[in-house]
Order: C-alpha cells, then sequence, then structure tokens
C-alpha cells in the first residue's frame, strides 16, 4: 500500500479536505502552524494574501484544524456521506479482482 493510499485506495478519491470560507478567513496562519501534515499555505495572489489547501494532505477523518481557526472558516465534509463513499470504492475493488 502506498503513502498516497487510505485503506487500499488512492487518497485522492475519498472526499475529505478542509474546506475554508473565505468570506471568514483572515490568513491569521494559524491553520498553517497547527497541520503537521502541511495542508495550509499562506501564498500571495495578485498582491493579496490568500490560504491555501492541499487537500491529498488532509488526515481522512481529522477536524484538527476546526477548533484552532479563531474565525471558524474551516469545515470538512459530511463524515457518513465520506464513510458510503469509502465503502463504495472498497466493494467496487472487491468486484473488480473477482474478474
Ligand atoms: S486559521 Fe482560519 S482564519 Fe486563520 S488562516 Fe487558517 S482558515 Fe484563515
Ligand atoms: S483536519 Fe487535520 S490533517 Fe486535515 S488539514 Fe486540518 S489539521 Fe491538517
Amino acid at each position: 500500500m502506498s503513502k498516497a493510499d487510505y485503506e487500499g485506495i488512492p487518497r485522492n478519491k475519498i472526499p475529505w479536505d478542509p474546506k475554508i470560507d473565505y468570506n471568514k478567513c483572515t490568513t491569521c496562519g494559524k491553520c498553517v502552524e497547527f497541520c503537521h501534515m502541511n495542508a495550509f499555505k499562506i501564498e500571495e495572489e495578485n498582491g493579496k494574501k490568500i490560504t491555501t489547501v492541499n487537500p491529498n494532505s488532509c488526515v481522512v477523518f481529522c477536524r484538527g484544524c476546526e477548533g484552532v481557526c479563531p474565525s471558524g472558516a474551516i469545515d470538512h465534509p459530511d463524515e457518513t456521506q465520506t464513510r458510503r463513499v469509502i465503502s463504495k470504492l472498497k466493494n467496487n475493488q472487491i468486484t473488480n479482482s473477482a474478474y
């Protein structure tokens, strides 16, 4: 299993990543400092600071940064939905390997 896999499924197929509400984000950088996976970066676009996300760096089902953001700007997808997607992908793998 590669590092990019989650339970045998390619990480980039799993819908789990931090969503930033840019109406609330103040680019304070707290999420950048906090996330050990380096999922966040503060970048500059057209002379303006913006917080960017590398979605596949986020640990599946971690929500740590949500509580760290002073503006409440970070959210994640619905956990039940994501678990459903994972089950489906696993079932597909089992079905495909049976032939
Ligand atoms: S902690 Fe919240 S407000 Fe600060 S940069 Fe991250 S998302 Fe934006
Ligand atoms: S949920 Fe966890 S792994 Fe994902 S971006 Fe936030 S702190 Fe990093």
